[in-house]
């Protein structure tokens, strides 16, 4: 629990909460679930604004992008009707992944993204499907770009909504992760997204979790599946090479030769499971 907080709001406009968020002398965090954030026991924060008012919860589908609000819960992503032909049911597999019902119900996709952990699932899957994030002020930042970007992140952007451009929805996709237990968070987690037409891979987007602090892609491998038939041969060298350049740090749930061993172990499997899945 957070054990200085004194002052809780629930405003029923973003003006309000900006307001609220931007005073001085308060240290003052937005609130979402509260999975991550009354976890943290963090001595600094004094005020709560809950986003829960704000209408934050949807899934859509704009001209150019699929819109989640940033307080969609995880749940509501692993149930959604919406998400059930977005590249293959990706987003719904990693959300559904996520920790337990419990915590789904509570925890949104906006959350995921500000806390992002090495591997949280549904970050992993963002990243392959391109997403961009959108802030309460009208910016817009790549996913991508904002794990890379510790000055963006002290940027302390309130964001609205989450975007997946439909030129990635109609991809074939994989998610794969291993943990101790199921619902415990992932030591390492992979998602592929890619688009095979006319017997070549045209275009390819890797991720991993836990191979780094934060999720990242996978330029090695991308690069070198593009424009190949995909064979057996093209996947195994691209694993391998993929697999040198990345750092894992070793913590008491896995060293980084087992990270690494894995980030091979689950690539494969998650782009043959496209591979034998695929039409063209
Ligand atoms: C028991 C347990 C098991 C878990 N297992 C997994 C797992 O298996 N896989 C996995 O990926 N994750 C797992 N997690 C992590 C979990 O997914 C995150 O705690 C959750 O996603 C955070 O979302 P939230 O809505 O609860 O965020 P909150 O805790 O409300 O907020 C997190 C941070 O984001 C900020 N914030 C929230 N919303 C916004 C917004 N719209 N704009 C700007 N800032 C915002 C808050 O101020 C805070 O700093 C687990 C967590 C727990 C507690």
């Amino acid at each position: 629990m957070l054990p200085n907080v004194s002052e809780y709001y629930k405003p029923a406009t973003m003006q309000e909460a900006l307001r609220l968020l931007r005073r001085r002398g308060v240290p003052t965090v937005p609130l979402a679930g509260g999975t991550h954030l009354l976890t943290r026991r963090d001595p600094g924060v004094q005020a709560l604004v809950d986003l829960s008012g704000l209408g934050l919860n949807y899934i859509r589908q704009g001209a150019d992008n699929l819109e989640i609000g940033a307080m969609t819960t995880l749940q509501s992503l692993a149930t959604s009707p919406v998400l059930t032909d977005v590249a293959g049911g990706l987003l719904a597999t990693a959300a559904h992944c996520t920790a337990t019902r419990t915590i789904r119900n509570m925890a949104t996709i906006g959350g995921s993204v500000v806390s992002s952990g090495p591997a949280t699932d549904i970050v992993v899957a963002l990243l392959v499907l391109d997403a961009s994030i959108r802030t309460a002020t009208g910016k817009r930042f790549r996913l991508h770009d904002y794990l890379q970007n510790g000055r963006l992140q002290r940027q302390r952007h309130v964001f609205v909504e989450v975007q997946v451009p439909l030129t990635t929805v109609t991809w074939r996709s994989a998610f794969c992760r291993v943990a101790r237990l199921p619902s415990d968070e992932a030591i390492v987690n992979v998602a592929v997204a890619l688009r095979y037409e006319n017997g070549l891979c045209q275009d390819v987007h890797l991720a991993a979790g836990g191979v780094g602090t934060v999720p990242v892609r996978l330029p090695v491998a991308e690069g070198l599946l593009l424009g190949t038939p995909l064979t057996q041969a093209d996947i195994e060298r691209a694993i391998s090479l993929q697999q040198n350049t990345v750092e894992p740090l070793s913590d008491i749930h896995g060293s980084a030769e087992y990270r690494r061993a894995m980030l091979a172990v689950l690539l494969r499997r998650a782009v043959q499971q496209c591979v034998d899945g695929r039409q063209g």
